[in-house]
């Protein structure tokens, strides 16, 4: 992630097939979604990404209050002594940590971390607020930021030291209430993903080296970018009781004996958006699913001297009576040419144009264009509104198809460890039989680059199949990518 200076050149210069790292970075810098900051691998959100982000959340938030979540803020800092109580935790967290050692001048007595999530602190209120069966589940989120130090090369939205979030921190009086859960979280994440995002995923279950650090189960939904590298989406984890031994979070049962709740976690992240931008993008720039575009339709007015005012009025008119329904901008600035306008929210990636000059308005028209196909069609005015929500939905599906047919024209399924080193090689996620082992696990990176994704939920019969890698009974189909 270099900082550059201001750029020199409008529009995208670097074609996504040809190197689909520059052409990302010159998009979410020039389409003004994000920008770099002094503190190097963090980012500024600006406003056009902001915006996408709290439609998200805001779809987010409704879907889990229905499930019963309650929001909550709990401290930013977390004390070194709390951070340490569950060992698998700590230790996959801490050459992460940013720490808080001095306050002014003074040294404080004990370093606090600042949050690179929340379990420690939550659960350690938790302990104390939970005392019986009747203060069960307990099901809390909190939207908010967190620091986890990478030492990877940064790449903004997918990996920085900063991102957005939702944590959620829940807790049962039962196993089956707590797995029951991560399905319903699971499926909340595929909502938002399939029908806010457009990007379809394969999903299922971590492996052991594979999940979060203090878990007893991970599951979450994996994404193939166009770059053939795999980024993990919104996961859910099934903590089981670990938590709840470290930090005593007990209840009595309806018998009167003591008991060791059952918790999850759960998250999506600011991560989401950068998967976005790299599946959805062209060489012209962002393409928005409309759900989430904070503009879905601009009116771009073609302005000449005579007939100026005659034209405005109508392209006024337009957009009062589209915005009763969709998001909807009238661009009149008059220091831009249209065509200059066209190409700005071409790169913006705004789903629909509306382009009306002074013969439409003679005629009661206008010139509608799609930013996915960039196909035209010219459109009487009593039917905008009408024609603008179908060509809404169908850029949703046809995005949403186009990115399905890459996801699965990439999947291939491998019968040998030669076939699975070639897939890699290819770019390609690999679709193999895995004994499950963890040093097996780490001997296919080694050997290929990649890691497991997700033990697919459906799962293809095993039969008396052998480990891709290491020749033993296989216990499970895997999927296998390099990481980005
Ligand atoms: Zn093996």
């Amino acid at each position: 992630m270099e900082k550059k200076d201001k750029e020199s050149s409008l529009g995208i210069t670097v074609k996504k097939s040809e190197d689909i790292s520059e052409w990302y970075s010159e998009v979410v810098i020039k389409s003004e979604l994000v920008d770099y900051s002094a503190v190097s691998g963090c980012l500024v959100f600006r406003p056009y990404s902001y915006a996408i982000w709290e439609i998200i959340v805001a779809e987010t938030d409704k879907r889990l209050k229905k499930l019963g979540v309650q929001n909550v803020y709990f401290p930013l800092f977390i004390p070194e002594s709390l951070l340490k109580k569950e060992a698998k935790h700590v230790e996959g967290f801490s050459p992460e940590v940013a720490w808080v050692t001095e306050a002014g001048d003074t040294k404080l007595n004990e370093r606090l971390a600042i949050r690179p999530t929340s379990e420690t602190i939550m659960y350690d209120s938790y302990a104390k607020w939970i005392r019986s069966w009747r203060d069960l589940p307990i099901k809390y989120n909190q939207w908010n930021n967190v620091v986890r130090w990478e030492f990877k090369h940064p790449v903004p939205l997918i990996r920085t030291r900063e991102f957005l979030w939702c944590e959620g921190h829940t807790v049962f009086a039962t196993k089956e209430e707590a797995e029951k859960e991560i399905f319903e979280i699971l499926h909340t994440w595929e909502d938002i993903c399939t029908n806010y995002l457009a990007l379809p995923y394969v999903k299922g279950r971590k492996s052991e080296s594979e999940k979060f650090a203090g878990a007893v189960a991970t599951y979450s939904l994996e994404f193939l970018l166009p770059n053939g590298r795999a980024a993990q989406g919104p996961d859910a984890h099934f903590d089981g009781q670990n938590f709840a031994k470290a930090f005593d979070i007990t209840f009595l049962n309806r018998e009167g004996n003591k008991e060791f709740a059952w918790q999850n976690t759960w998250a999506i992240t600011t991560r989401m958006l950068g998967i976005m931008v790299l599946m959805h993008g062209d060489d012209k720039g962002l393409i928005l699913p409309p759900k989430v575009a904070p503009v879905q339709v601009v009116i771009v007015p073609i302005l000449f001297d005579a007939t100026r005012e005659k034209v405005l009025r109508e392209a006024h008119s337009i957009a009062k009576e589209l915005g009763k329904h969709v998001r909807v901008k009238l661009d009149d600035r008059t220091e831009y040419n249209p065509g200059w306008k066209y190409n700005e929210w071409e790169m913006k990636g705004v789903p629909l144009r509306i382009e009306l000059g002074p013969k439409d308005v003679e005629h009661d028209q206008a010139v509608l264009v799609r930013r996915d196909t960039g196909k035209k069609e010219t459109i009487k005015i009593a039917s905008l509104s009408k024609k603008i929500e179908e060509a809404l939905e169908h850029i949703h599906t046809s995005l949403f198809e186009k990115a399905e047919k890459f996801l699965y024209g990439n999947i291939v399924d491998v019968r040998n460890f030669k076939d699975l080193g070639k897939a890699i090689k290819d770019k390609k996620m690999a679709h193999a039989l895995f004994c499950g082992d963890e040093d097996c696990e780490a001997e296919i990176k080694e050997k290929t680059g990649a890691t497991s994704r997700v033990i697919p939920f459906d799962q293809k019969p095993v039969h008396e199949g052998k480990c891709v890698n290491c020749g033993k009974d296989a216990k499970f189909w895997i999927y296998f990518a390099k990481n980005y």
